[in-house]
């Protein structure tokens, strides 16, 4: 399955893509199509499907390479704000079946709507709450 995973391939360099860093754990690349100017994915060299598949490590690498990349492009593209995104799943947007991290540069006024505000009711809250404490416990 590794074998025929588009960003297996973008990470071992097989496929060429526009880098902005390197190492021997992710690779991260500028996205082909952008959300806003300077989209970047960080992608592990290692397959793993989605965030629950991931091995411990490179799950928490990840985050400190999303804050030193997202504050180089920050700087450098004069960006307002960054989103840090992560999909898993269909549902959940997620389109390429190899883990990866969107790093999403915001500049004001760009209209960009990622998290739009949903309703519920303190009887839903409490229920929703109340199942994923018992999971957790
Ligand atoms: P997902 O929807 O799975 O969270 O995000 C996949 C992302 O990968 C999308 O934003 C899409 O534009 C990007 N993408 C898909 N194929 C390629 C590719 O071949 N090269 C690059 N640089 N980005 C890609
Ligand atoms: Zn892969």
């Amino acid at each position: 399955m590794a074998d025929m995973c588009i960003f297996c391939k973008i990470a071992n360099g097989e496929i060429p893509s526009n880098c902005l860093y390197e190492d021997e754990l992710v690779k991260v690349i500028l996205d082909l199509s952008p959300a806003s100017k300077g989209h970047a994915l960080i992608i592990p060299k290692r397959h793993a499907k989605d965030l629950f598949e991931l091995d411990e490590e490179t799950k928490a690498y990840v985050l400190q390479v999303a804050s030193k990349v997202g504050a180089a492009l920050k700087k450098t593209l004069n960006a307002d704000g960054i989103n840090i995104m992560q999909n898993n799943g269909e549902a959940a947007g997620q389109t390429v079946m190899h883990f990866h991290m969107h790093i999403i540069p915001r500049y004001k006024g760009d209209g960009l709507q990622l998290f739009p505000s949903g309703e519920s009711t303190p009887e839903e809250l409490k229920e929703i709450r109340d199942k994923v404490v018992a999971e957790l416990n």
